[in-house]
């Protein structure tokens, strides 16, 4: 089985401060926070970034390029770049892929529509297409975030049409409360839609996070965790840094018997050419 592969998620679009009083809000603590996870042993870091002014999501190109840029001055981490815009806001094709001109090895792909607390997260299918394509033309990989079985069906068809390439890279979103759950069925029936070929992680969303975490771990899958997708380090208690929750699952990794791959090592388990 290939060493486990963790994504910290730093921060999200739509946790505020009144609900996780330490997320990172500005450039500087999105990159410290990153760093420090890459210390304690991710070797992904998606990416996404807030008004430093508001602590609102935001898509604004100049605040990635601030972030990007310190974060591969101080480390060789693989950067997973949100396209992900802001939703219920429904920014442009333009302005969602904006990141992409910074050429992260990663972006998300967000592989259909999902109603998300009060609001919509719309991708549309021109939506798709048009990020498929810019992705390929930019030699940044698609990571398919999957919320339910009809979005895996999706890429599966555009896989078919020859609009994204295998090996595919899943990221499945579990417990969601629009989505597919954070149980063991739930995920057994997802992974057995996927193509064999496929590298695949798995984010449980709030309290589902350690359950599918497991689930990855020992089925051969790769975990994210971080402050985008769950707050708490353990019942109850709020973690104080996103370093806190890789050092956990960490942990609990090396006690199992399967190590924690370098970025290095996460890029030849990604198939990455060298750039
Ligand atoms: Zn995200």
């Amino acid at each position: 089985m290939d060493k486990v592969i963790i994504t910290a998620a730093i921060t999200g679009s739509r946790m505020m401060r009144d609900v996780a009083p330490c997320i990172p809000i500005t450039p500087e603590e999105i990159a410290q926070s990153a760093i420090e996870c890459w210390q304690a042993g991710a070797s992904i870091v998606h990416i996404h970034v807030r008004d430093p002014k508001t602590g609102l999501g935001a898509q604004d190109l100049d605040l990635f390029r601030r972030v990007v840029d310190r974060i591969r001055e101080k480390t060789d981490l693989i950067l997973s770049l949100t396209t992900s815009g802001i939703p219920g806001r429904n920014l442009s094709i333009e302005d969602r892929l904006a990141p992409l001109q910074l050429k992260p090895e990663l972006a998300s792909f967000d592989a259909g529509s999902i109603n998300l607390g009060g609001s919509v997260f719309i991708n549309t299918p021109e939506f798709l297409d048009e990020t498929a394509k810019k992705m390929k033309e930019a030699g940044v990989k698609p990571e398919i975030e999957v919320f339910d079985s009809g979005m895996l069906v999706t890429a599966l068809r555009m896989r078919d049409q020859d609009k994204l390439d295998e090996p595919l890279h899943f990221q499945f979103v579990a417990g969601t409360p629009w989505g597919a759950p954070a149980t063991p069925k739930s995920f057994l029936h997802l992974h057995e839609m996927m193509p064999a070929s496929s590298t695949w992680s798995i984010i449980g969303i709030g309290r589902g996070y350690l359950a599918m975490a497991m689930m990855a771990l020992i089925m051969g899958g790769h975990i994210r965790v971080g402050m985008e997708d769950n707050i708490y380090v353990s019942h109850g208690v709020l973690a104080k840094t996103n370093a806190e929750l890789v050092e956990r699952v960490v942990r609990i990794c090396r006690e199992y018997g399967r190590g924690v791959a370098t970025p290095t090592e996460a890029r030849q388990i990604l198939g990455f050419k060298k750039r």
